[in-house]
């Protein structure tokens, strides 16, 4: 009866978060860390009455302190309501039909597609090469005409990781009038950021979030890190949709997470110290686990599918993550939790595939 315009959309769906039990929960990478404790001295010291005022539009506190944790400007900050806005916000300013073919890997985050069905942003899915890992030549081209690049590095969900170098190649080979986003979601627990190659590539964008590394995926943080214009682009779009994205208790937390280096480079280590030890357990009876530098892994036991595995992990009190396009449905994604929580999953691996 109501025509609506978006009636053929297939929204993203996010990893389950069910409350008919308690589960292990090891399918949407939050952190199994707490915040840093000065956020929860600020929380208990918070005066409600601020509340009764809007928040700073520009976020400007906020944005400060991400420009000196990375060594950068304030109008090189962009920050939204998760990730996943600020993504949202790129497709939107910077990917379009009138530009050429948006070109991202077959298998990365799967919002991606979403977004560009969304926004009506024409589209390439690149295979990955063999070893699962993003085909940063294929991204670049040749091919119709790209109005940009998106990939997630570390990508999800293999955990895979390109070094910079690697991607200043992929860079300097592709049209500089064109935007490439680099997702940076992971880079926390092994990888190397994008960073260093801001000055010399006015058209690249990394965006960052501060749901996995920093623990804070309730309150929505996310922010972009690029040239004066491409985030004076992203501020025009912002402007169009929602001028307050981020509401006062987020962007007070926020400034003083960014500034807890030692807290969360402690917590990223022991997540990446776990995620070794139990990527060469899991590979001890019997798994094939793909090299991963986020805090996750990706997983197969051959022979048993990863539908199967999902559901009776389910079954046991475990969530995990499984996708099903045919080409990684036989893996699962794992996420790397605390070490008991991790030797628990393996007890129960070795009881179910022995
Ligand atoms: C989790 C994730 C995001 C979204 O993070 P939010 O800030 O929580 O919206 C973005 N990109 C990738 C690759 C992710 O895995």
């Amino acid at each position: 009866m109501f025509t609506h315009r978006f009636r053929q959309l297939a929204p993203y769906v996010p990893g389950e978060q069910p409350g008919d039990r308690q589960y292990l929960k090891l399918n949407t990478n939050e952190c199994p860390y707490p915040p840093a404790p000065s956020i929860a001295a600020l929380l208990h010291r918070f005066d409600p009455s601020r509340l009764r005022l809007y928040p700073d539009p520009t976020m400007e506190r906020l944005r400060e302190a991400i420009a000196n944790r990375h060594g950068l400007r304030l109008e090189q900050i962009f920050t939204g309501n998760g990730s996943d806005e600020v993504l949202s916000f790129c497709f939107y300013a910077f990917f379009g039909a009138d530009l050429g073919t948006l070109r991202f890997p077959a298998f990365t985050y799967s919002f991606y597609p979403v977004y560009c069905d969304f926004y009506e942003i024409p589209y390439e899915k690149v295979p990955l090469t063999e070893a699962f890992e993003v085909d940063l030549d294929a991204l670049r081209g040749p091919g119709p005409a790209a109005s940009g690049i998106i990939f997630a590095n570390p990508n999800a969900p293999t955990g895979h990781f390109w070094p910079p170098e690697r991607i200043a190649e992929m860079l300097k080979r592709f049209r500089s009038d064109r935007v490439v986003v680099v997702d940076e979601a992971y880079v926390d627990f092994g990888g190397e950021s994008v960073l260093p190659l801001l000055d010399a590539h006015p058209n690249l964008l990394i965006v960052r979030t501060m749901s996995k590394s920093l623990a804070l995926a309730g309150l929505r943080i996310g922010y972009a890190l690029g040239n004066p214009d491409l985030i004076k682009a992203l501020f025009a779009v912002k402007d169009g949709f929602n001028s307050y994205p981020l509401d006062t208790l987020a962007q007070e937390i926020g400034t003083l997470a960014v500034a807890e280096e030692a807290y969360y480079r402690d917590i990223a280590d022991r997540i990446a110290a776990t995620r070794t030890r139990f990527a060469a357990s899991l590979a001890e009876r019997g798994w094939q686990v793909l090299p991963s530098r986020a805090n996750f892994v990706f997983a197969r036991r051959p022979g048993v599918d990863g539908q199967a595995v999902y559901r009776t992990l389910k079954a046991e009190g475990i969530l995990v993550r499984h996708f099903n396009p045919p080409e990684i449905a036989d893996f699962v994604r794992i996420t790397i939790g605390t070490d008991p929580q991790m030797d628990r999953l393996l007890d129960t691996v070795s009881r179910l595939w022995p």
